[in-house]
C-alpha cells in the first residue's frame, strides 16, 4: 500500500487565514522551527495507479498539483477513484465541490453525512449527468471494498458539523475511523477527529502497521488560554494529546508500529520543533505528520 499525507492541518489550515497566534505569525515569516500545512486529507493506493482520498480538503487543487500521481494522465483523466468521508465538516467536504467539471465520483459515506450534503444545493454541482457522483454506503463494521482495498469504517465519539447541529440528533455515524487493508497485508488506521478513545477502538488501532490520530490541540484549553475562542477542545469533539485522560498518555500504551498525529490545529505547540510539548510527543514514539510525508505498510 502506498499513502501520502496531502494536508495535516485542522480545519482552517496552518497559517489559518484570520489567525496572528505565534504559531501563524511565525510561519508566516519562514521560522524554520514550523512548516505551513493544508487542511486534513490522506491518499491511500493499492497499486499507485487508483487512489482513494480519506477527505476532500478545501486545499485539494493544490494537493493533487503537489502530489504526481494524482494529476491526470490523459485530456480528462483523474487517479483519483473515489472519495471517503469520515464526516462532514467543511474542512473534510469543501474540496468535493472544487472536483466538478464533470469528472465522475465515487463517493464513500455514512447515511448520515450523506443526507448532511445532500441538504447543501451545491452538491447538484457534482449531479450534472446520470451517474456523474455515486455514493456508497459506510455502515459501521461493515467492509467494504475500494479499488483493491479493505475499507473497514467503524464509529468514533464525535459529533455533527457546527452547520448541522440545530438540523438533527446525533447518530453514532456522525464520526467515522477507517481502517485500510491491502492484499498484502498492509494496513493503516485513520481517525482524524475523536472525543474519546474506548478500549474496543485501542484494540482495533493495536491491530494496523500505521495509525493517523486526531492531534487537534495539545490541551483542553488551548484556544481559551490563547484568548482565541471560549471552546475547549472537547467542546469541539476532540480529545486533547495532553492530561492524565489525554490521547499521548493513551497512544504510548499502543503497540502499533508506526503511530502518528495529524489533523493538527494551527495553535498547537506540537507544530514548533524543539518546543517541550513536541519532545513529549517524540519521546512517546509519536510523529507529527506534515503535507507529503509518504508511507509505504
Ligand atoms: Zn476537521
Ligand atoms: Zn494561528
Amino acid at each position: 500500500m502506498r499513502i501520502r499525507v496531502l494536508g495535516a492541518a485542522a480545519g482552517g489550515g496552518f497559517p489559518q487565514w484570520n489567525c496572528g497566534c505565534a504559531n501563524c505569525a511565525d510561519v508566516r515569516r519562514g521560522d524554520p522551527a514550523l512548516s505551513p500545512r493544508s487542511q486534513d486529507s490522506i491518499a491511500v493506493s493499492a497499486d499507485g495507479d487508483r487512489w482513494v482520498l480519506l477527505n476532500a480538503s478545501p486545499d485539494i487543487r493544490s494537493q493533487v498539483e503537489a502530489f504526481p500521481a494524482l494529476r491526470p494522465r490523459a485530456p480528462r483523466h483523474s487517479p483519483i477513484a473515489g472519495i471517503v468521508l469520515t464526516n462532514g465538516d467543511l474542512d473534510h467536504v469543501l474540496g468535493l465541490f472544487s472536483l466538478r467539471e464533470s469528472q465522475p465520483l465515487v463517493l464513500f459515506a455514512t447515511a448520515a453525512v450523506r443526507a448532511g450534503l445532500g441538504a447543501n444545493v451545491f452538491l447538484h454541482t457534482l449531479e450534472r449527468f446520470d451517474g456523474q457522483l455515486v455514493f456508497r454506503a459506510l455502515v459501521p463494521g461493515q467492509p467494504i471494498e475500494a479499488c483493491g482495498l479493505e475499507l473497514l469504517p467503524f464509529a468514533v465519539a464525535g459529533k455533527r458539523p457546527l452547520h448541522l447541529e440545530r438540523l438533527g440528533a446525533p447518530t453514532p455515524e456522525d464520526n467515522i475511523g477507517l481502517v485500510v487493508r491491502d492484499a498484502a497485508g498492509g494496513s493503516v488506521a485513520y481517525v482524524p477527529g475523536a472525543a474519546a478513545l474506548d478500549a474496543e477502538t485501542r484494540a482495533r488501532l493495536e491491530s494496523v502497521d500505521v495509525l493517523f490520530f486526531d492531534g487537534t490541540f495539545w490541551s483542553s484549553d488551548e484556544l481559551p488560554r490563547l484568548a482565541l475562542g471560549r471552546a475547549r477542545a472537547e467542546d469541539m469533539a476532540h480529545l486533547p494529546i495532553d492530561g492524565a485522560a489525554g490521547s499521548l498518555a493513551i497512544l504510548r500504551q499502543l503497540r502499533t508500529r508506526r503511530k502518528i498525529y495529524t489533523h493538527i490545529n494551527n495553535t498547537n505547540p506540537i507544530l514548533r520543533l524543539g518546543a517541550p510539548e513536541r519532545r513529549a510527543v517524540e519521546d512517546a514514539g509519536i510523529e507529527v505528520a506534515v503535507d507529503g510525508l509518504e508511507l509505504a505498510p
